[in-house]
């Protein structure tokens, strides 16, 4: 049986995908050595899937202060990545949105990029255990993320 268009519509492009496989196989090689530099060939992939935005989202992690908040009892995750210009800093869940305005013109709008500098800096600082993590009851994180909301 095909699948219909809607099912289509959300299947997620492959460019994503190819970046879930490199970040993965990334992951995996941290694993095995955390003291690894980032091998230059994950770099070349990396830069070829997301472009500029790679350079910028290391950028962002070299600058530091990404804070992964974490469910206790779930296991959800949410984080805070500073923006260029503090105090702004942005609500991110790396697969799926982030509250800056280029993943609402770039990502939303326009579909040119399959996600923003914060989303992938989240990712990297997460691999590169460069994030601050804060573990926290889940209520709390609920009423963070309504906060964000107003
Ligand atoms: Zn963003």
């Amino acid at each position: 049986m095909q699948p219909t268009t809607a099912q289509n519509a959300t299947r997620p492009p492959r460019i994503a995908r190819a970046g879930d496989a490199c970040f993965a196989e990334f992951q995996e090689l941290i694993n095995q050595n955390p003291n690894i530099e980032i091998p230059d060939e994950t770099l070349a992939s990396l830069h070829m899937l997301y472009g500029k935005n790679f350079a910028k989202a290391l950028e962002v992690v070299d600058s530091g202060g990404i804070v992964c908040f974490v469910g206790e009892r779930t296991g959800r995750t949410v984080y805070k990545v500073p923006g260029s210009r503090p105090p702004d800093q942005y609500l991110v869940f790396p697969s799926h949105y982030c509250s800056c305005q280029s993943f609402l013109y770039d990502v939303v709008g326009r579909s040119e990029a399959v996600c923003c500098k914060h989303q992938l800096a989240a990712r990297l600082a997460t691999v590169l255990r460069r994030a601050v993590v804060v573990r926290m009851c889940d209520v709390e994180l609920a009423r963070m993320l309504l906060g964000q909301c107003e």
